[in-house]
């Protein structure tokens, strides 16, 4: 079953369409990209799915449910943003236990949670320091913890890597797709960097002006014209 269905997806803003029915459907467990240049509709299709945007036309399902009208916090989703918007006061460790509050886990509880989360992103050392003693690219593992401790179906990561300088980014990428397969969840990832969609996807979508263009495996799509 897919985990996520697009079905015929328009997004207007007043006079301008942001996307223009887009039909679309990504398997569970895939590392799936959308790809494109800024300003295609990328970041509005992730905040549909994410539930921050009404669909102003068509379906969205998650696992076989219409999930339109459902808040953001009622959805199997998490999204990491190219912002790691960290709690400046808060230690890395509840930084990452911090959205387990609201699941209803005891302290106990979030705390182990969190630190398996850290261990994943070999940042467990680090558990007590704030943010701001930790690196960019740390920074953004924590996000990236933080995300993934409540358990999402559906990462959606809006270009989390591009804020990060390009040796940072490399490293950062061969991580992401580990994460992805280590935890089977489905990644839905945003950027406009060729390289990066063709390198960690199982399938990228191709994005310009408000529709998908194409879809397939990076093969396919590096051997298109
Ligand atoms: P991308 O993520 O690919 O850069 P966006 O989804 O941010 O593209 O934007 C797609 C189009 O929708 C652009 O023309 C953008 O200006 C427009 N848009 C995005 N958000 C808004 C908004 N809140 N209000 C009006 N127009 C918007
Ligand atoms: P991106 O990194 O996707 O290109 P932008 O910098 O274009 O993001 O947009 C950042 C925020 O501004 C997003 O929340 C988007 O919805 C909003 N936005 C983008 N374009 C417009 C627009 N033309 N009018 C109002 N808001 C916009």
């Amino acid at each position: 079953k897919a985990a996520i269905e697009l079905r015929q997806v328009v997004k207007r803003y007043g006079a301008t369409t942001a996307l223009h029915g887009v039909t679309l459907e990504i398997g569970d467990n895939e590392f799936f990209t959308l790809l494109g240049p800024s300003g295609c509709g990328k970041t509005t299709l992730l905040r549909m799915i994410a539930g921050f945007e009404d669909v102003t036309e068509g379906q969205i399902l998650l696992f076989g449910e219409d999930i339109s009208g459902r808040e953001p916090n009622r959805r199997p989703v998490n999204t990491v943003f190219q912002q790691y918007a960290l709690f400046p006061h808060m230690s890395v460790i509840d930084n990452v236990a911090f959205g387990l509050k609201m699941k209803g886990m005891d302290l106990a509880s979030r705390r182990q949670r969190a630190g398996r989360m850290l261990e994943m992103v070999h940042l467990l050392a680090f558990a007590d320091r704030l943010p701001s003693q930790l690196s960019g690219g740390q920074q953004q593992r924590v996000a990236l913890a933080r995300a993934l401790a409540p358990e999402p179906k559906v990462l959606l990561l809006d270009e989390p890597l591009s804020a990060l300088d390009l040796k940072l980014r490399q490293a950062m990428r061969v991580e992401l797709k580990q994460l992805q397969e280590e935890t089977g969840i489905t990644f839905v990832f945003v950027t406009h960097d060729q390289e990066e969609a063709l390198t960690m996807s199982d399938r990228i979508a191709v994005m310009s002006a408000g529709r998908v263009q194409q879809v397939g495996p990076p093969r396919e799509i590096y051997e298109a014209p």
